[in-house]
C-alpha cells in the first residue's frame, strides 16, 4: 500500500499534476490508515487521521483516538466530542467548518498517556496536515498537544493551566500562527471547574476569530 501511494504520488509529481488540499490530505489519511511505524498499529482497531474542511483557517487538535474514535475511525466522535461540537456551536461553527485531528493517530491502548516515542514517530503526520492546510488559528486541547505544537513554537510551556485562554503568536513549520491552548473536552466531563474555563476559552476564541473576520462558512 505504502510503495503504491509513494509510485502514485511520484507519478502525479512528473506529470505536473497539482492536487488540492484535500487531495493531499486524502493521501495523508491513506497513508495513516495503514501506518506501523509504532506499536499502536497492533491494538487499534481503525487509525483516525483526521477530518474536516481542508480550506479552514482553524485547525483543532486534540491527543489521542478514545474508544468510540477507535471503533469509528473518526476524532471526536465520543462523549468528549459531543461536548466539543457544543462548543463549537455556541461560537458559530460545525466540525465541518473546521479540521479536527489528533497528536496521535491511533488508540494507546485502554486510554493511557501517549508515550514520547509514539509522538516522535507519529507526528510527521501532523506537521505534514499543519503544512497543507496552513491555518491561521491552532486550538490546542489539552497537554500533550498544547506540549508538542508549543515545542514547535519555540514556546516555553509550564502547564495547561498558566498557558491556556490567551493568543500566541507564533511561527511553526515556516508558517505564521496564532495558537489557542485550552483544556481537553474530556476533562469538562469530570470537573465542573474545567468546563467553565473551556466555555469561557471558547468564548474569548469566538471575539477573536470574529475580530479577524473569521466566520463559519456557513454563516458567511
Ligand atoms: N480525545 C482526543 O484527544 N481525541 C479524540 O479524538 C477523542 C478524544
Ligand atoms: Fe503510525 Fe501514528 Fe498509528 Fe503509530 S500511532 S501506528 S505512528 S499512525
Amino acid at each position: 500500500m505504502q510503495k503504491l501511494i509513494n509510485t502514485i504520488k511520484k507519478k502525479l509529481a512528473w506529470r505536473g499534476f497539482v492536487l488540492s488540499r484535500k487531495e493531499r490530505l486524502d493521501v495523508i489519511a491513506a497513508e495513516v490508515v495503514v501506518c506501523k511505524k509504532c506499536s499502536l498499529w497492533k491494538t487499534r482497531k481503525n487509525a483516525v487521521p483526521g477530518e474536516g474542511n481542508a480550506d479552514t483557517q482553524i485547525m483543532l487538535t486534540g491527543e489521542a483516538p478514545g474508544y468510540s474514535e477507535d471503533v469509528k475511525g473518526r476524532p471526536f466522535v465520543g462523549t468528549a466530542g459531543k461536548f466539543l461540537e457544543n462548543l463549537l456551536s455556541e461560537i458559530g461553527f460545525s466540525r465541518e467548518d473546521v479540521f479536527i485531528c489528533n497528536v496521535l493517530k491511533c488508540r494507546p491502548p485502554g486510554n493511557r498517556e501517549p508515550q514520547p516515542k509514539e509522538i516522535q514517530t507519529c507526528t510527521p503526520y501532523l506537521d505534514k496536515q499543519i503544512k497543507i492546510i496552513q491555518p491561521k488559528f491552532i486550538v490546542t486541547l489539552g497537554n500533550y498537544s498544547t506540549v508538542y505544537i508549543f515545542s514547535k513554537a519555540n514556546l516555553p510551556f509550564n502547564s495547561i493551566t498558566q498557558a491556556h485562554g490567551k493568543f500566541y503568536e507564533a511561527s511553526i513549520l515556516g508558517l505564521d500562527v496564532t495558537i489557542f491552548p485550552t483544556f481537553h473536552p474530556a476533562a469538562a466531563l469530570y470537573s465542573a471547574k474545567y468546563k467553565e474555563q473551556l466555555i469561557n476559552d471558547f468564548q474569548l476564541l469566538g471575539r477573536e476569530l470574529t475580530k479577524r473576520g473569521l466566520v463559519s462558512r456557513s454563516s458567511s
